[in-house]
């Protein structure tokens, strides 16, 4: 049986989303190495997974920022330090080691760090399965548009009936060749405002129904979906892809068992942003203390703090105080 391949780095980041990513971006400035896991493909957490076409409206210094291009910025100022990235891969087990942790992840992987920072948000994310894509997962049938361009032509069916689904039709409806949004109620979700503008822009909305098939043409490319209504009716939707936006279930799974204080799937820090056991740190929507408001801005400061701290740990002789970043560049 072959030894699991060991990485070693200063600080390991559990969790790519806004806090994780600024959090990468810290520890290179402080002149720590860094490795980034996340169970996603993609980085961007939350932003990524679920409203990378919103605008947001409350991160310091831009008065509106897209989500994708908002974790475009956080990739490349984390870049510059060549973070290494973990991304498809989950945290699975912690232990002490001598010299400082070890994080196991699924594919039997161990990442040897003198600090982790944790960072996981709402924990990790499943989407809620489509019943009758089986089957077709990577195959036409997705979760997530990280990319427009990928569909660029295609006929899209998008599958649900909350923010997201209408995010991805507006968002997907100028590149392909046609969308439409099926779902199995007659109401809502999503906000009353980013329905109205999807009937505005001519969306076909089918409610009331559900798929009930994904097929394929003769090279098993997918091609069309079935639907059945409420009334019995079936319709048959060109599909060369079919977005499932049913939700996503979150749960800190693994993390729950590391040994930290975990009060309503948040793990409490003090100030330094330190959890109850050595050398783990955590930030963004997972850290709780009195007070807290889970939002991005928020995430970026206890990012700045947890690292600050991990450097003095890492190195007693190192100052708090980072100085100033316009300083050193
Ligand atoms: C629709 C919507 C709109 C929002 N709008 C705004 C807004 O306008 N302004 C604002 O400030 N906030 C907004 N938020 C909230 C904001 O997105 C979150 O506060 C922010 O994403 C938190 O960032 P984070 O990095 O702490 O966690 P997350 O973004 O949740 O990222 C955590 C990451 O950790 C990963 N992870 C978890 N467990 C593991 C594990 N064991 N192994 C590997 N990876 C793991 C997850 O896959 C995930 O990618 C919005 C949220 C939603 C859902």
């Amino acid at each position: 049986m072959s030894s699991p391949e060991t990485l070693s780095v200063d600080v390991l980041i559990v969790g790519a989303g806004p806090t994780g990513l600024f959090g990468a971006y810290y520890a290179g400035f402080r002149g720590l190495s860094t490795a980034i896991v996340d169970s996603l493909p993609e980085s961007g957490g939350q932003v990524t997974a679920m409203y990378p076409e919103k605008m947001i409206y409350d991160v310091g210094g831009f008065p509106a920022v897209r989500g994708r291009d908002l974790v475009k910025g956080l990739v490349e100022q984390a870049g510059q330090w060549n973070p290494t990235y973990l991304l498809g891969r989950k945290a699975q087990e912690l232990r002490t080691v001598d010299d400082g942790l070890e994080v196991t992840l699924d594919g039997d992987q161990v990442v040897r760090a003198g600090a982790v920072l944790i960072t996981a948000g709402i924990g990790e994310f499943t989407p809620r399965p489509l019943p009758a894509g089986d089957g077709w997962l990577g195959r036409g049938l997705v979760h997530f548009v990280p990319s427009l361009a990928a569909h660029t032509g295609k006929h899209v069916v998008v599958v649900g009936g909350g923010d997201s689904a209408f995010d991805w039709v507006l968002a997907l409806r100028p590149v392909a060749a046609s969308v439409a949004l099926v779902h199995r109620r007659s109401k809502f979700r999503a906000a009353e405002s980013i329905v109205r503008e999807a009937r505005e822009a001519g969306v076909r909305i089918i409610t009331d129904a559900e798929v009930t098939s994904l097929r394929g043409d003769d090279d098993g490319e997918l091609a069309e979906v079935e639907l059945e209504t409420r009334a019995g009716e079936h319709i048959v939707l060109p599909a060369q892809t079919v977005v499932a936006a049913l939700g996503f279930t979150a749960d800190l799974g693994p993390i729950e068992s590391w040994g930290l204080t975990i009060e309503q799937r948040s793990i409490q820090v003090d100030t330094t942003m330190a959890t109850a056991r050595e050398r783990v740190y955590a930030a963004g929507d997972v850290a709780a203390y009195p007070g807290k408001v889970k939002l991005i801005a928020t995430g970026f400061g206890e990012a700045a703090t947890a690292i600050n701290n991990i450097a003095v740990l890492l190195d007693p002789a190192a100052r708090l105080f980072p100085g100033h970043s316009s300083d050193k560049m």
